[in-house]
Formats: structure tokens, C-alpha cells, sequence
């Protein structure tokens, strides 16, 4: 339930109010947003009874939230969520680029990556370094070390990092590298993970699980944000379906769907779902016209040579050409690089 405040309530209206719920040991989440005050109730709300909070000052309405998801709804916080990471925000005008290869390969590999992609115009180096992969006999990644090489070339080129997790037990050591942790498709219903990303406090990228609809993406960000972490954004990364000529189908209609259910920014990433380079370009103008606040992309200084994904990175001029049509999209969409 959302309790609406009135446009001339005061800070003490609120104040009394979040001193009723904490009486019946409930929890409020406040957005101070451009309309009107709301003070979103946190917890099992039967434990109010019939309590009236509309026959407190102040109050304007109580609005009962319909779906699971509460701190992730639209309701709770109507003029969307920005999430900080840092200097950087996302979910503002500028949108937020991030790029580098599917996984950190070795120290020349990722510096010429971090080098490359900070020429084409992105805020965050991306790399996994444990790598979430269908086969055990793949390669599964460089691990901490992975996380360290990242870490200087990110640093040595002013890039944030941002890498996966794909188990709880490695948010400590990512957390020492990384400035937003991932959590990839796979594990979008890794209830574990979610909980322990949430107390973490780092910020995360829930990206949409395979097959995951978008109610259920939006219960595993709930997750994530009821242990207390807010900095969550969504990434779109394409969804199984019967189509075979793409590695999945992006699907562009869950950025409007989530714009209008959640308060949480949500990006696109083109390559996991083309799965084909010359598909990328494309992709990425459809998620930036749909109203993502970003794109995640993968680049590779040698694609070929790819030990993960080949098929779908980007050289790094390729990407700097792809930027060039992002920005010129960007403005017609009030949007800005
Ligand atoms: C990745 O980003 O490298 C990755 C494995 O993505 P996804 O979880 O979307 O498949
Ligand atoms: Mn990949």
C-alpha cells in the first residue's frame, strides 16, 4: 500500500505517519516526488488492522499496490528510480554506456578493450570473470584475477567496472574490484544470490532470465531490493522463443511495459540477444528509440580470437561507429551521450 500525501501536508504529517507504522512494525519507503509525497508501506500490512491512515493530516489517499513487486512498482516511486553508481546516475536524461568483452581474457586482451571502448564513449568496462557457461568444459573464466585486471584497465582509463557474479559466496571478492555487480539471465530466479546482491548495498544489473516474463523479473528485483538495496537496474538481454536465426529475440516491448509497472531504470543488451554482430547497430537504435536508459555491449580488441561469444562482439571501431548513431538517435529522443 502507498499512503498519497496531500500537496500542502508537512514534514511532520509525514513524520507522524512513519511513526505509526513503525508502532505496528512496519517499514516506509518515502519518494519525494514532483506530484506529491508518497509513503510507501514496508511489511505484512495486515498488522495495521483496520487502522484509517486517511484520517491523518496530511493524508491525501491510501492506494493498495496490486502486484508482488512493491518497492520495484511504478506506485511506489512514480517518477522512476535513479540509480547512483558513483558519479555516474542512471536513469537521467544521459544515457549510460557499457562495453567490453564477454570475459577478461588476459592483461593485453583487457586493456586494449578498456582503451577502446573509453575512445567509442562508454562510462563502464564490462568482462565476466566468472563466466556462466552451458558447457563445464568451456572456459569458466580468470576469476579474481580476472576481477584485477579489470580493475587497472578500467582504472587506467577512468571506466567503472562492472562484471558477474554467478554464485553468493563471490560477492566479497567482486565487490573488492567491481563498481555494480551482475547477475546474468541465468540466475534471475537464484533466490540465494538476489538476497545476498540486496545486503550487499553494491549496485546490481538484473539482467531478464531466458524464459522469465517480465512479472517475474520485476519479483526477483523486489528480491534484491527488500533487503535494502535500491540500486538495481533492469537489463533486456533477449528471451527464448522459436525464432533460430537470432541467438534470442530482443524484446524491445519490455522497455515501455517496465517503464510503466517500475520505478527502476532498465538498458539493453543487443549482443546476448542478436548473438551475431552485424545485428548489434540495429538492436541498439531500437532499445535507445524504445526509451532504455542504456546499452550493454560486448567489444573485443580481436573478436575472432573470442575464448567466449565471438560471434556477436564488436571491434572496438565498430563500436565507436555504432556510438556515432546512438547520439545522433539520442537527441531526437531527448536522450544524450
Ligand atoms: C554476459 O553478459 O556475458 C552473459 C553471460 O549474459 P547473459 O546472462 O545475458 O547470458
Ligand atoms: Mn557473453
Amino acid at each position: 500500500m502507498i499512503i498519497v500525501m496531500k500537496k500542502n501536508s508537512t514534514q511532520q504529517d509525514v513524520e507522524k505517519i512513519v511513526e505509526v507504522l513503525k508502532e505496528h512494525g512496519l517499514g516506509a519507503n518515502l519518494s519525494t516526488g514532483s506530484q506529491a509525497t508518497i509513503v510507501g508501506v514496508l511489511g505484512d500490512k495486515t498488522k495495521l488492522g483496520d487502522f484509517d491512515f486517511e484520517l491523518m493530516e496530511g493524508v491525501e489517499k491510501c492506494v493498495p499496490i496490486m502486484h508482488p513487486y512493491k518497492l520495484a512498482s511504478h506506485e511506489m516511486c512514480p517518477d522512476g528510480r535513479v540509480v547512483e553508481v558513483g558519479d555516474l546516475k542512471i536513469g537521467e536524461k544521459k544515457l549510460i554506456m557499457m562495453a567490453g568483452p564477454c570475459a577478461v581474457e588476459n592483461e593485453e586482451q583487457i586493456m586494449k578493450a578498456a582503451l577502446g571502448v573509453k575512445a567509442g564513449g562508454a562510462q563502464f568496462l564490462r568482462g565476466g570473470a566468472y563466466k556462466p557457461r552451458t558447457s563445464p568444459y568451456s572456459f569458466q573464466g580468470l576469476e579474481e584475477e580476472g576481477l584485477k585486471m579489470m580493475r587497472r584497465a578500467a582504472d587506467a582509463n577512468g571506466l567503472k567496472v562492472i562484471s558477474e557474479v554467478v554464485a553468493h559466496d563471490q560477492i566479497d571478492t567482486a565487490g573488492k574490484y567491481c563498481d555494480m555487480l551482475q547477475i546474468g539471465a541465468r540466475n534471475m530466479q537464484n533466490f540465494r544470490l538476489l538476497r545476498e546482491v540486496g545486503r550487499s548495498k553494491i549496485p546490481v544489473l538484473l539482467k531478464r532470465g531466458i524464459s522469465s516474463t517480465i512479472e517475474e523479473w520485476l519479483d526477483a528485483a523486489e528480491y534484491i531490493m527488500s533487503e535494502g538495496n535500491y540500486n538495481v537496474v533492469l537489463c533486456e538481454r533477449g528471451i527464448r522463443t522459436f525464432e533460430t536465426a537470432t541467438r534470442n529475440t530482443l524484446d524491445v516491448s519490455a522497455v515501455p511495459v517496465v517503464k510503466e509497472r517500475s520505478s527502476l531504470p532498465i538498458i539493453i543488451d543487443p549482443s546476448h540477444a542478436a548473438g551475431k554482430s552485424k545485428y548489434i547497430t540495429a538492436l541498439s537504435l531500437a532499445g535507445i528509440a524504445a526509451g532504455a536508459d542504456g546499452l550493454i555491449i560486448e567489444v573485443h580488441p580481436n573478436p575472432k580470437a573470442a575464448m567466449s561469444d565471438a560471434a556477436q562482439q564488436l571491434t572496438p571501431e565498430a563500436y565507436a561507429q555504432l556510438m556515432k548513431k546512438v547520439g545522433a538517435l539520442a537527441q531526437v529522443v531527448g536522450r544524450e551521450i
